[in-house]
């Protein structure tokens, strides 16, 4: 194998965090009565620039929209099963009289050809690497919240079949995102939680590492965050990016799938440490989504991408050697972006995105605060772990509210976590050791 040279830098961690599985926006609808949706893909190796899909209701809809963040784009011929068409208006299909299920075919791009931007992907099919991309904003659509079943079919070249079910996730998780292929490059399986690796990853000794070291983080924190359902197995695919794709490294993650992707520059003697810990990092970053995202929980996006990012941290702080601690330090550590975090949340609900920085470091650090204080019986995760998994996720306490957070650490610290609380959430009277 030719040997890849590394980047000259990393983008800071605006691009390194992964956008599409953190910010599941609304569906464009009122709220409907309950349509558990059953999706089939399919898609034929050998007329790989399209893929058919049947959506099966288990009552009809009267319309349906492109599913989460997505616009129908890529959607072409929507018809009920017995050919009548369901028409497009106004971003919605007007779904036949009483059809229960509807038939389209999807837009697939050539990823060895063009590539695709693992930030925001699109639905894809590897020839050379014998896998599709598949996340659900471009090519499905859906008739309200509820999640349902997938079942994605891949037809290879020699007729056999690759088939892999899904649980398809409701609107409270993580997006659906499917990487189904004939031969992932690597597996991987520790306490029966499954990962496989498809395309090419970075041909070093360490990326072998970062996989077991990701894998074996997941399945402890399955164990020690969720006391709800967590996937057991989880699809990591490094996809091939566009023709101008700035330097720098960038995933995004749905319920049982992440895709990433890096791009190389020269002349760094740094790079290859910093491409070591951005990966380890935002791999974890992402883990942490799929296994408490699948659990159903309504986290505000501040407690989302904080809790992410601070077990994120902690676990690569562990398993990266001191050396590289500088480049961990450099990327999620040091640059702190300091706002009340509540003040944030409520920029980043009326579309302020940009807010996540707020989140991914002042949110994380505001964690580090707040496990110092603990003093509940840990786990193997620790204080913090353990207090999620008893609290059920913190499913009793509006987390927008300070006063109510502030109310339940301090049971569990002492009375002492309460000035934190008011600093991170409220901005007021910071103890001097944070202000400084
Ligand atoms: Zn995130």
């Amino acid at each position: 194998m030719k040997l890849i040279s590394m980047p000259g830098r990393l983008l800071l961690p605006t691009s390194i965090i992964a956008t599409a599985a953190c910010t599941p926006g609304p569906m464009p609808l009122a709220n409907l009565a309950p349509v558990p949706h059953a999706y089939v893909i399919e898609i034929d190796a050998s007329r790989s620039t399209e893929a058919k899909v049947t959506l099966a209701f288990a009552t009809a809809p009267s319309s349906i929209y492109p599913a989460r963040d997505g616009d129908g784009g890529g959607v072409v011929d929507v018809r009920c099963e017995d050919g009548r068409e369901a028409l497009q208006k106004d971003g919605r299909w007007r779904v036949p009289t009483g059809c229960r299920r509807l038939e389209w075919t999807i837009a697939v791009d050539d990823l060895d050809a063009t590539g695709i931007d693992a930030d925001l992907p699109s639905a894809a099919y590897s020839r050379r690497h014998g896998f599709l991309v598949l996340p659900e904003r471009d090519g499905l659509l859906r008739a309200g919240n509820d999640g349902g079943s997938a079942t994605v079919r891949l037809i290879n070249m020699d007729g056999s079949i690759v088939a892999r079910e899904y649980a398809f996730p409701s609107i409270n998780q993580p997006p659906f995102y499917a990487v189904v292929g004939t031969q992932p490059s690597q597996n991987y399986e520790s306490n029966g939680f499954a990962l496989r690796i498809f395309g090419n990853a970075l041909p070093y000794m360490w990326m072998d590492e970062i996989h077991q070291h990701v894998l074996s983080t997941w399945s402890r924190w399955s164990r020690d965050l969720v006391s709800g359902p967590a996937p057991s197995k989880i699809d990591w695919a490094w996809v091939r990016p566009v023709e101008d794709a700035e330097p720098g490294y960038s995933a995004s993650a749905g319920a049982e799938a992440i895709i990433s992707q890096i791009v190389l520059r020269d002349g760094d003697p740094d790079a290859e440490a910093k491409a070591r810990v951005v990966i380890a990092t935002s791999a974890a970053h992402e883990g942490f989504h799929l296994i408490t995202g699948a659990a159903g929980q309504a986290w505000p996006a501040w407690v989302n991408e904080s809790l992410a990012n601070h077990f994120a941290i902690t676990a690569a702080r562990e398993f990266l050697a001191s050396e590289d601690h500088r480049w961990l330090n450099a990327y999620y550590v040091d640059p702190e972006v300091r706002a009340p975090l509540l003040e944030s949340q409520a920029l980043y609900s009326a579309g302020d995105g940009g807010q996540a920085q707020v989140f991914y470091t002042w949110g994380a650090r505001f964690w580090r605060e707040i496990e110092k204080v603990l003093t509940n019986q840990p786990n193997g995760s620790g204080r913090l772990a353990a207090l999620i998994r008893e609290t059920n996720n913190f499913a009793d306490i509006d987390l927008n509210d300070a006063d109510a957070l502030a109310d339940l650490l301090d049971q569990h610290s002492d009375d002492r976590a309460s000035p934190i609380v008011q600093c991170f959430l409220r901005g007021l009277s910071c103890p001097t050791v944070i202000a400084e």
